[in-house]
């Protein structure tokens, strides 16, 4: 019989697995507090359920902990983690401004949803390494529960409130596992973090936009624009390709009405579109939106990219703000260890945690 992972079953499912295997249905409750709230990595450590239930169930259920290969720490308080998965495969995480804040603040994690990312943005260090394969919900649930297990040895308190799916990967190419993990993370009986306190960040796929305001119109929305000018879009996120300004604007419009939430439009700053004509086309592109603008900053990465002077920032912020656009500009956290998936695309996206969960 194929083992499942226990990070990923619901409560109802590990109910189930219980009259199934002969256990009586309050201990479903018991393991998945265990699993979910108390991200237990061993069947040992359940010590209210009896031996007996625990040989069980560890027969038809398996507790994998992801393996943190490696712990940075940035000045900024942001704390980067590697973990190795069970097929050898790696991925980074991110817990934004740890150990700037105190237990009762906000703490938010960046996941990751794929191994490499297929969409390949070419500002991404992880799109540039290809697409490798999906998550499980069991290793997207598994990297908030790996942290959580990990800084309440330092810090008993810890507790995790915000979740921004902005990691490595595409996580509306992998829905049904983000949504499945969602569900998990948002159960009062696990981490119990609020539906309107997770954002999934997308470069524009279309019908999971709309899929997502039809099937849990609280989860949060961020859209990686960097251009309001489709031939421009076109280059920096091949997404936009397939799914132009025009359908993704229409798909945003619909996420609002639906949800009557803003969506938040990320646009990266560099030396090569700060300026009046891209400030100009994002006004007409959101002009009437329900929308909010996060301008980010970059800090150089390559010859051809760098950060744009200071007075085209103000420049392009005032111009947003003339047309009572909702507008901030972000400095970049955690640059000094490269924070979130990868070089640039990471210090790009660290970025959107503060944001999107401030709207
Ligand atoms: S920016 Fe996001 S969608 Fe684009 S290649 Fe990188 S991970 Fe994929």
């Amino acid at each position: 019989m194929k083992m499942l992972d226990a990070r990923a079953c619901l409560e109802e499912e590990i109910v189930g697995i219980c009259l199934e295997n002969g256990i009586k249905k309050y201990r479903a409750n018991q393991v998945f507090g265990w699993v979910q709230q108390k991200a237990a990595h061993d069947w040992e450590e359940m010590k209210n359920v009896g031996k007996d239930d625990r040989e069980k169930l560890s027969s038809v259920l398996f507790i994998q902990p992801l393996e943190m290969v490696k712990e940075e720490s940035s000045q900024d308080g942001t704390l980067k983690f590697l973990f190795r998965l069970a097929d050898g495969e790696s991925i980074e995480t991110v817990l934004m401004n740890y150990e700037n804040y105190t237990t009762r603040d906000r703490h938010t994690i960046c996941v990751s949803t794929q191994v490499g990312c297929p969409v390949g943005c070419s500002f991404c260090a992880t799109g540039m390494e290809g697409f490798k394969r999906n998550l499980t919900t069991g290793e997207i649930t598994g990297q908030v529960l790996e942290i959580v297990h990990l800084i309440r040895q330092r810090d008993p308190d810890f507790g995790v409130t915000n979740i921004v799916f902005m990691g490595m990967g595409e996580p509306f190419l992998n829905y049904d596992a983000v949504m499945k993990a969602i569900t998990l993370l948002n159960n009062e009986k696990g981490q119990n973090i609020g539906m309107r306190r997770m954002t999934i960040s997308t470069s524009g796929v279309v019908p999971k936009i709309i899929k997502l305001a039809e099937d849990n119109p609280q989860v949060g929305l961020a859209v990686s624009l960097h251009s309001a000018r489709d031939k421009v879009r076109d280059s920096l996120v091949p997404m936009n390709r397939k799914f132009p300004l025009e359908k993704l604007m229409e798909a945003c419009k619909l996420y609002s009405s639906k949800t009557g939430r803003r969506v938040t439009f990320e646009v990266a700053l560099q030396n090569n579109n700060t300026h009046q004509e891209e400030a100009q086309a994002i006004v007409k592109l959101l002009k009437g939106m329900l929308a909010h603008v996060n301008l980010i900053p970059v800090n150089p990465v390559s010859e051809s990219i760098h950060r744009p002077a200071r007075d085209k920032i103000i420049m392009f912020k005032k111009i947003l703000e003339a047309a009572k656009i909702s507008v901030s500009v972000r400095e970049e956290k955690g640059i000094d260890i490269d924070a979130a998936c990868g070089q640039l695309r990471q210090r790009l996206e660290c970025e959107r945690y503060e944001s999107v969960n401030q709207s």
